[in-house]
């Protein structure tokens, strides 16, 4: 192997890593993106694989023209894609929906009658508030306890229940031990769902090896643009679920009553669905395949090791973590700076650098609260909220060393 191949592992490239950004004082900076896991720039090849859709493209499933034919070969490919992106079992469904929020929407409107969610206080509130009926976990203080809450609150529960975890928190980045909650949650003859929203583009996840029962994810994490998200999983449930939208596509037959497919993708894709969106989430799957996940994540834990060791070294600024700096993690880091709230930080860090951070509770209140140790119940008074930077594909170590630099200027100006 050349030198240049270990020094640079990862050949995919994002777009915009050539952006220009103006600072104080009217001068431009290049753009130092630490805000992926809000949306992560688009890849190359997908922004190719959008492109070379656009000049030919046709409704789906409906018409008998050549353009409308290859369309449908080419989103229903994307939906083959994903499922093996995933690791999918033959039968799953692979749902097409808008983002993650849309597909733990879904799936919880499609719950058998009186079924019980156990969900933590950890979670993205994507992924904690759409049950109709639900038990609140308190963050657990080690991966084991999670388990343990797990395996009670499931014993407690009558009828059906399904267990919902994030597999790589928003907020610390913190990877949760999902195939053993997956263990737990079906010895109690529960389902579990995994918000994989922020795993997808650091890991590579198998559904049939971890046992789970579905997955949600975005496309827009997973360097494609805004739009498209799935749902896969067991199709029981979605093919029996009353369908998410109704109108044309989702229907077999409509004369005085309605009769609804009961193939999952149909039944709650209704209406022209977003083709391009599917293309590009699909593309961007085969072009983190084809780049290769040992690359990824080693470039990534590279970097993040990097960015983390510089936060410690910076009297004033705390990393925040639920299972401790030890526990392993995806691209993502959250802190506080003393003596300056999360927007301070945030606002000094895009004016006076050209760095892009989130700052905030990430859609996460309780979460945030816990790590923050805030008990005022507030959640926008700016007060409780914390800075979030994450990398992925195109981070670089001049990157991190800017946001390090930056952060020791604040933190000396206190
Ligand atoms: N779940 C997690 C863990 C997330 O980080 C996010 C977005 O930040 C979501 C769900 C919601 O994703 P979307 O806004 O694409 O629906």
């Amino acid at each position: 192997m050349s030198v240049a191949t270990i020094s640079h592992p990862v050949q995919v490239k994002v777009l915009g890593e050539d952006l220009e950004v103006p600072v104080k004082g009217g001068r431009l900076v290049s753009y130092a993106n630490l805000d992926y896991a809000a949306s992560a720039p688009c890849l190359e090849p997908v922004s190719a694989a959008v492109a070379a859709a656009l000049p030919a493209y046709s409704s789906v499933h409906r018409g008998a023209g050549y353009a409308s034919q290859l369309t449908t070969a080419r989103y229903e490919q994307a939906r083959h894609t994903v499922r093996a992106f995933v690791g999918a079992r033959t039968d799953d469904a692979v749902i097409f929906t808008r983002n993650t929020t849309d597909a733990t929407n879904l799936l919880a409107r499609c719950l058998p009658e009186g079924t019980t969610a156990v969900v933590f206080d950890t979670e993205h509130h994507a992924s904690l508030l759409p049950w109709p009926r639900a038990v609140r976990l308190a963050p657990p203080a080690f991966p084991g306890e999670a388990v343990r809450q797990a395996d009670e609150a499931l014993a407690a529960i009558e009828g059906p229940k399904l267990l919902v975890v994030t597999a790589a928190s928003n907020v610390t980045g913190e990877l949760w031990p999902i195939a053993a909650l997956a263990h737990i949650a079906h010895r109690h003859g529960a389902r579990i769902l995994v918000d994989a929203a922020q795993l997808v583009p650091h890991r590579r996840l198998n559904l049939t090896a971890l046992d789970l029962d579905y997955v949600a994810f975005s496309g827009h994490k997973l360097y494609a643009p805004f739009g498209a998200g799935v749902l896969v999983g067991r199709r029981d449930w979605l093919s029996e679920g009353e369908p998410y939208l109704k109108g044309g596509g989702a229907v077999k037959a409509v004369a005085d009553t309605v009769e609804w497919h009961e193939d999952a993708e149909p039944r709650h894709e209704a209406g022209t669905p977003n083709v391009l969106g599917a293309i590009a989430l699909a593309a961007a799957c085969d072009a983190l395949t084809a780049t290769g996940w040992t690359a990824l994540v080693r470039e990534e834990e590279r970097l993040v090791s990097r960015l983390r060791e510089g936060l410690d070294a910076i009297e004033g600024v705390h990393e925040l973590s639920l299972w401790g700096p030890d526990h392993p993690r995806v691209g993502i880091v959250s802190f506080v700076v003393d003596g300056y709230t999360a927007r301070e930080v945030a606002e000094a860090l895009s004016g006076e650098y050209g760095i892009g951070v989130r700052d905030g509770k990430f859609c996460a209140h309780p979460f945030v609260r816990h790590l923050l140790g805030a008990t005022d119940g507030g959640c926008e008074d700016g007060t409780a909220s914390a800075v979030r930077a994450s990398i992925g594909i195109g981070s670089n170590e001049e990157h991190i060393d800017r946001l390090i630099g930056a952060l020791r200027d604040l933190a000396a100006r206190r």
